[in-house]
């Protein structure tokens, strides 16, 4: 691999009160004598320096720390610049550098050295890059598990396991019965079954999984003038909001995403579910919904409170209405009513008045939890992962099915998915597997 000398800016761009600039290469010590101005520098420690360009003209006041190869984050030298974080101090650095027979870092390069010097292998990479998208506490819990190498452990446990497997079935057929241990075509089968299983759960989490890093999808629906729009406003008005972007029409399916509990949520409000409509717009706005609904990993039904809803002295219900089970049913405009049925499937709320808001909301925590469960124990697959994983978990059950003494066969197959976990720590791996993992990283990274 190429180990000429790059930097990148590894702090956030924009104005700030400190910037990290990050040089990696092959012997720096030279370099960072120079800037530091004294020789035999104590590697990561950190020096107050007046950083000088070629002229001898000061650029900034900095803290240079130096990291020595293959103690670093990349395994190479590095040198960590800590500069004031304005633009312009910014790019005379970086033209200082680039003076100094240095060049610009492309995105993920730095952690593309690190695992070519074996200091990352792919799966912490993946949650070195889960943990630089993490915007809540859930996402940055789950990734920094990955990033500090238990998918890692488990991933390598696993292969261990195959690969024995692999070994002990191609040695049944080259020994003699007699001289093998009792029972050993039982044991495989086994240990293959015991395997086949905890791929099976490792996949059963990857829709929490997806939805922890990408967000769950919750939906308000209903029929027009439920209060949809209000409730919808209400949910954001008493949660973090992260982003929202808020189309024009109201017959679109509206979204924001928020900070529910550490999760990150999206939630879209829907085009008014009326069952018949002759308007155009309204039909397409209506499939919309439908989509959403079924991408939807809950979905809050709203009903209204008001006449017209089946009523008993004055008393709405969600008599007959049976929620699936990723439905929340919710009746507003609970300020209308005289009292409040209580039912297990319901919730009250009124958007207007804010009562019930927080029943909901914690309706809604308690199902996020639920849909997590266990989360934190197991690996964080994403769409790579999980091809990968779901290779081992066909080849497998391909060798739980192979009956009789076709031992050769089953080896084949257990070795088959060792090969497949092997790629995902990229033990095994192809360029274009590299190329895919390190572009999710950004610069400086
Ligand atoms: P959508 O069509 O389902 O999105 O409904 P909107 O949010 O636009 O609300 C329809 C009408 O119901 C508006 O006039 C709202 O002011 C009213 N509304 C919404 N929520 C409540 C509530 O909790 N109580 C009362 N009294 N009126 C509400």
């Amino acid at each position: 691999m190429n180990n000429d000398t790059i930097f990148a800016l590894s702090s956030g761009h924009g104005k700030s009160g400190v910037a990290v600039i990050r040089i990696s290469g092959e012997n720096l010590s030279d370099f960072m004598e120079r800037i530091i101005g004294r020789f035999g520098p104590t590697p990561r420690h950190a020096y107050f320096v007046n950083l000088c360009d070629n002229a001898g003209e000061i650029i900034d006041q900095c803290i240079v720390t130096y990291f020595t190869a293959p103690h670093s984050f990349t395994g190479t030298d590095v040198i960590e610049i800590a500069s004031h974080g304005a633009p312009a101090v910014i790019e005379k650095i970086f033209d200082f550098l680039s003076q100094n027979n240095m060049r610009m870092a492309t995105p993920g390069e730095f952690s593309r050295r690190a695992f070519y010097n074996n200091k990352m292998d792919l799966a912490d990479i993946d949650g070195l890059a889960a943990l630089l998208d993490a915007q809540t506490d859930v996402q940055r819990k789950s990734a920094l598990a990955g990033l500090m190498g238990r998918d890692s452990k488990i991933y390598d446990t696993w292969r261990s396991q195959m690969i024995e497997i692999a070994a002990y079935s191609a040695a049944i057929l080259d020994y003699d019965a007699d001289d093998l241990p009792e029972n050993i075509g039982k044991t495989v089968r086994e240990k293959i079954k015991k395997l086949y299983s905890e791929i099976d759960k490792a996949l059963s989490h990857y829709a929490a999984a997806r939805a922890v890093r990408g967000g769950f999808n919750i939906v308000l629906c209903g029929e027009p003038n439920v209060g949809k729009s209000s409730l919808f406003n209400a949910i954001l008005g008493s949660n973090r909001a992260i982003v929202s972007d808020i189309p024009g029409t109201t017959r679109d399916v509206v979204s924001a995403t928020i900070d529910i509990d550490g999760y990150m949520v999206n939630i879209s409000d829907t085009a008014g579910l009326r069952k018949k409509t002759t308007d155009k717009i309204e039909k397409i706005g209506i499939e919309r919904t439908n989509s959403e609904i079924k991408n939807a990993d809950l979905v809050l039904r709203i009903l209204n409170a008001d006449q017209k809803f089946p009523s008993r002295g004055g008393v709405a219900h969600s008599a007959g209405v049976v929620p699936a089970d990723n439905e929340i049913i919710v009746i507003n405009k609970s300020d209308l009513l005289k009292a409040k049925k209580k039912s297990k499937n319901t919730i009250y709320v009124s958007a207007k008045t804010g009562d019930g808001l927080n029943d909901l909301l914690s309706v809604i925590r308690k199902r996020l939890h639920k849909l997590t469960d266990g989360l934190e124990n197991t690996l964080v697959i994403n769409a790579r992962t999980k091809t990968l994983l779901e290779t081992a978990h066909n080849e497998l059950k391909s060798a739980m099915k192979i009956r009789g003494d076709n031992f050769d066969l089953i080896s084949e197959h257990v070795r088959g998915a060792a090969d497949s976990i092997g790629k995902i720590l990229g033990t095994i791996t192809a360029t274009e597997v590299l190329d895919a993992t390190f572009s999710q990283l950004c610069l400086g990274k």
